[in-house]
């Protein structure tokens, strides 16, 4: 038996205790988690810099503050949450009461990319701890000093019969995914998302995929261009373009194209100053393989702006891209860096067309002070979420579920949507024995017309 199997053996006999699922024990554990983040902060800084150069400021609210706020969200309300809930009873049920019984799936096994490290293992953790499930989590062996310091802190603070972090490689990924799982929560690329699922068929384990693709930013003609190209450069150029929601290419109204550009400009150079090589709370890119990938990408462009990179500190410069058609490696694969292309559009027929002609994205984000548009865009085109006059916001409001939809994903967390997740409602009809209407019995002879009056 390996390490894995056994881990799988002892988490399952300790489900079977019912010790997770208990109330107390799940707003203990969710309590001692916050406290150990709080106690962990400034190390998860370090690593959070150590691996991606990430800012104190950036570590704190795309991660760091992110899982804190999930975490009091969800210990404020899981009592209430998981109580069985009363519902209505069908006519045809007489005479009987009905309850939705909230339950843990069982063990779920947690995969976690490298772009936010620390905020994509703790938030599905916290999900899946709130729903009464113990985990297993394999963080991204692209950001190393945060799965190290990960494993410290989960393995050295709770029982591996509980919640226990397993570090490796992609072979270790493989190995996990050959394993069976009461439900499978991944977060990353499109193509792992399809062998995840591939896998989770074998055993029919419930998945969520928190997958990525192409988000289209679309500018309209009308409203205050200075603030929409400072609120779209904020989110392209957060984790330097490496975030699954960021802005991947935009369509601007062509009248407006020039302006815009200008301004996309302005605030490029107020953000980061005229060379972002020099800036320390410009992020790098993850690794060699993501920097060639990038460069590839944007060295036979027409560049408006930026284009400079070095290998040395994987720094490439914020880049914006004039782009003439929707065809192109730049406007095919999600680009997930600081490259902007733009294309210039007439109507919103056209890019409406357009878009839905692609994979369905992730995020899409409109500005326009145009309401009309703004619900033609939303009811006309199906993507995962997103936003309008604004960029990747929506994802930190635990009111709104985040998730995509078909090629960028399926199911959706934060708030209360992320312990729906990870519960599975159980339908439950108590019967009384004190009466037993007879119309549902053989013999039927005569019966049908009165059951027809009930079920119509
Ligand atoms: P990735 O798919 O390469 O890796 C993610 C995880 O999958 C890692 O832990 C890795 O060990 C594992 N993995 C990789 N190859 C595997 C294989 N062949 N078999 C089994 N497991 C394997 O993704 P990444 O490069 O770490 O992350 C970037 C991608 O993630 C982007 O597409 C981005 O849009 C997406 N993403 C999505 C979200 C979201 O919430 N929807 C958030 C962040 C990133």
């Amino acid at each position: 038996m390996d390490y894995i199997d056994k881990v799988l053996m002892e988490q399952r006999k300790f489900f079977y205790t019912g010790k997770t699922s208990n109330i107390n024990f799940r707003l203990n554990t969710l309590k001692t988690l916050k406290d150990l983040i709080i106690s962990y902060e400034k190390e998860i800084e370090k690593a959070l810099n150590k691996d991606l150069n990430k800012s104190a400021f950036e570590a704190y609210t795309t991660e760091i503050g992110i899982v804190l706020s999930e975490l009091t969200y969800i210990i404020d309300n899981i009592k209430n949450w998981s109580k069985p809930k009363k519902v209505k009873t069908s006519i045809t049920n007489f005479k009987a009461t009905s309850y939705i019984y909230p339950e843990p799936y069982g063990i779920t096994l947690i995969i976690a990319p490298w772009n936010y490290p620390f905020q994509l293992c703790f938030a599905p953790l916290i999900g899946s701890i709130s729903a009464g499930n113990t985990a297993i989590i394999k963080p991204s062996e692209y950001a190393p000093c945060s799965a190290k310091l990960f494993e410290k802190i989960i393995n050295n603070n709770f029982p591996k019969k509980y919640i226990h972090i397993i570090n490796g490689d992609i072979e270790t990924s493989k190995v996990l995914l050959n394993k069976k799982y009461d439900y499978i929560f991944y977060t990353g690329s499109t193509s792992v998302g399809q062998i995840v699922m591939t896998k989770a068929a074998k055993h029919l384990t419930p998945i969520t995929l928190e997958l990525g693709g192409k988000s289209p930013c679309i500018v309209d003609k009308e409203g205050d261009l200075d603030l929409y190209a400072k609120r779209i450069v904020w989110g392209k150029l957060l984790n330097t373009g490496q975030t699954c929601v960021a802005p991947d290419y935009l369509l601007v109204h062509q009248s407006v194209k020039k302006e815009l550009i200008n301004n996309l400009i302005k605030y490029i150079e107020q953000f980061y100053g005229k060379n972002p090589a020099n800036n320390r709370e410009y992020i790098k890119i993850i690794n060699e393989k993501h920097f060639k990938r990038l460069i590839n990408l944007f060295s036979k462009s027409n560049i408006i702006y930026g284009g400079q990179y070095n290998l040395e500190n994987l720094y490439i410069s914020p880049t914006l891209i004039n782009q003439d058609s929707w065809d192109g490696p730049i406007m095919e694969e999600e680009i997930f860096g600081p490259i902007l292309p733009i294309i210039e559009y007439e109507t919103l027929d056209e890019i409406i067309e357009k878009i839905n002609n692609r994979p369905k994205p992730l995020a899409l984000y409109f500005f326009s002070s145009n309401k009309e548009k703004s619900e033609k865009i939303i009811n006309n085109i199906s993507f995962g979420g997103g936003a309008i006059n604004d960029t990747i916001m929506h994802l930190s409001s635990p009111y709104l579920p985040f998730g995509g939809v078909g090629p960028s994903g399926m199911g959706s967390y934060h708030g209360k949507k992320s312990f729906d997740t990870f519960t599975h409602y159980k339908s439950i009809l108590k019967k009384s024995n004190l009466i037993d209407p007879n119309f549902r019995y053989p013999p039927y002879k005569g019966k049908l017309k009165a059951v027809k009056k009930i079920l119509k």
